[in-house]
């Protein structure tokens, strides 16, 4: 259409630009707006996760030639992931394809991985999954002027010895489908004539590594699945059964409020699942798990018949080797400004799990802020100007605003008090020292499905809006004295989080500090994971797949 017709193009880009509030920075958009029949500026986008499914899907700027290089045509649900390990959902239930989308909105897909991103050149390589396709080779270059990094990470075993061989590890939809599978076998092999009751008791017991949200919802989805359905199924080995999770920390949960964990632990203990923190994992063999004891260092090996691997997020590795090109190879992970561009990079994005916001520059501004507030440089603020400083670094910084919520400092001049001993007369010496602490206990962003999505849509907003900037280079707003005009920097919100805990009971944690654990917290995240599903047909579908496992219970054939 837009071929055909170049002036509805331009309408609807002006139409675009009708509504929102996100602003643009100058310096990336040079020659964005093609005249006719001139070069269209190439984004790459690599990924079909959170970050890229959203970023994609709120893309409106038809100035933009944009294509997408994913390893899988689809989009997936992970929040739903844990229910499919025990046939609660089906995986086809929680995966969109990413081809309706592309073809809605132009783009163009390939399903394939990138290996390489040569920054210099502005290239990518990339490998096929299908070694038949182009021509008897699998891998080809692929240009870009703009490249968008939303590939997510990978499972990180810490190279722990055997985990790659031995563990299962929950993903991707296929990690899931696998472990169900997994799940049934262990109980129709503990089911063979001529066993020893040694031998059933080391083919179901199922451990867990990891307790983390993904950890903790899995062994309460394998509870719920051997109490309520595979008990009825396989009577005879039954008694046999045990669920192990082991984490290396004091608790399990510990990104929570201090009740949910409680909570979780004590309902975990009921149900007869084998909690055992403190216990870091040291290896993994075909037959037997080892644990060293945090505090005694005993090493205790126990047989196992299956485990799930899930302490964390790494690197992949070719955004190790991209790091090392752009000089971040000192970085754990790859580190943006908070605009989301690549440091020390033209032209790169990095949203989601790849990446992280660099803390060192929030100090940097965080002392900005500070300064710019201490006009009269008496050293000290009044408490109502210091809560506007507080305010003021909480909504360009939610991780510190995350970091003093987890400590529970509802009131900011709590924190105060240990750094100055009095809240009337702020020192702000004092203040920047204690924030400095906070910066190095602060965890950046959570890896979270709702960092990627906010990261994804912000990035699109700004891409959107990139002529609006052109236009109007002065633009509304300025923004830290440097002669530039830009977008407002990414502002993270949290609507909260959830823990599910088996037998339809969700911990919740919610704004504004609102803990809420039971049965009418399962109707909740029911209701907000049905809304948050990306479209009216995986929707029905999972609903539909809750009301049969109501009715009918789950299906317990390794299919
Ligand atoms: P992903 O969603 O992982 O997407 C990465 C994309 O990149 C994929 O399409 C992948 O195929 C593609 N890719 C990989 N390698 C390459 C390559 N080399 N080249 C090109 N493309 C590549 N978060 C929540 O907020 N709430 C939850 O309840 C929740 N539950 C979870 C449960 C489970 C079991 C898991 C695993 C995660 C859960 N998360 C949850 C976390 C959430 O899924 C992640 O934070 C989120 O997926 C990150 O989004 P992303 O776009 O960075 O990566």
């Amino acid at each position: 259409l837009f071929k055909a017709y170049p002036s509805t193009s331009k309408l609807l880009v002006l139409s675009t630009f009708s509504g929102g509030s996100v602003l643009v920075y100058s310096d990336l958009n040079t020659a964005v707006t093609p005249k006719d029949g001139q070069h269209k500026k190439k984004v790459v986008v690599l990924g079909s996760g959170w970050s890229g499914y959203s970023f994609l899907s709120y893309l409106n700027n038809p100035n933009y030639d944009v294509q997408v290089v994913s390893p899988r045509n689809f989009f997936l649900f992970t929040p739903l992931l844990p229910s499919v390990t025990n046939g609660t959902v089906e995986a086809r239930s929680i995966v969109e394809p990413i081809r309706g989308l592309m073809r809605k909105k132009g783009f163009g897909f390939t399903e394939a991985e990138c290996v390489n991103i040569d920054a210099t050149n502005k290239k990518i390589h990339c490998r096929s999954k299908d070694s038949k396709s182009l021509k008897g080779t699998s891998e080809f270059d692929m240009d870009y002027d703009i490249l968008v990094i939303a590939v997510g990470a990978k499972p990180n075993t810490f190279n722990t010895p055997g985990v790659e061989e031995h563990a299962f590890f929950l993903k991707e939809a296929e990690d899931a489908l696998k472990i169900r599978q997994s799940v049934i076998d262990c109980f129709e092999r503990a089911s063979l004539p001529d066993l020893t009751e040694e031998e059933r008791k080391k083919i179901l017991h199922f451990v867990v590594v990891g307790g983390g949200p993904t950890g903790v919802e899995f062994s309460a989805e394998l509870h719920d699945f051997l109490v309520e359905d595979v008990a009825k199924i396989y009577p005879k080995v039954q008694e046999f059964t045990r669920i192990t999770l082991l984490e290396a920390g004091d608790h399990i949960l510990n990104m929570f409020d201090k009740r949910i964990t409680a909570f979780a632990e004590e309902k975990f203990q009921r149900d007869g699942i084998d909690l055992k923190t403190k216990s870091m994992v040291v290896g993994v063999t075909a037959d037997e798990i080892s644990t060293k004891e945090r505090g005694t260092g005993k090493v205790v090996s126990e047989p196992y018949g299956m485990v799930v691997w899930s302490t964390g997020i790494g690197l992949r590795p070719f955004i190790r080797d991209f790091m090392q090109q752009i000089g971040q190879e000192k970085r754990r992970v790859l580190a943006t400004d908070e605009w989301l561009r690549v440091e020390g990079c033209d032209g790169v994005y990095a949203l989601g799990d790849t990446a992280t916001i660099n803390q060192r520059k929030v100090m940097e501004d965080i002392d900005a802020i500070f300064t710019k507030a201490d006009k009269e440089k008496t050293g000290t603020l009044n408490k109502k100007e210091f809560n506007g400083v507080v305010k003021d670094i909480c909504q360009r910084y939610p991780q510190v605003e995350l970091y003093l919520k987890k400590k529970k400092l509802r009131n900011i001049a709590n924190l105060l008090k240990s750094a100055n001993g009095d809240d009337t007369e702020i020192n702000i010496e004092k203040f920047k020292q204690a924030l400095a602490e906070v910066d190095t206990q602060m965890k950046n962003l959570p890896a979270t499905a709702q960092v990627a999505s906010q990261q994804g849509k912000y990035l699109a907003k700004c891409f959107n809006r990139m002529e609006k900037c052109e236009k109007r280079p002065e633009g509304p707003l300025r923004f830290r004295g440097e002669g530039r005009h830009r977008f407002q920097p990414f502002r993270y919100r949290h609507f909260g989080s959830f823990a599910p805990l088996g037998g339809e009971q969700t911990a919740a944690e919610l704004p504004g500090d609102w803990v809420s654990i039971g049965h009418s917290s399962q109707w909740l995240w029911y209701s907000v994971y049905a809304s948050k599903l990306v479209s009216w047909r995986t929707r029905t579908l999972v609903i539909s797949d809750w009301a049969r496992r109501f009715i009918f219970g789950r299906d317990s054939s390794s299919i």
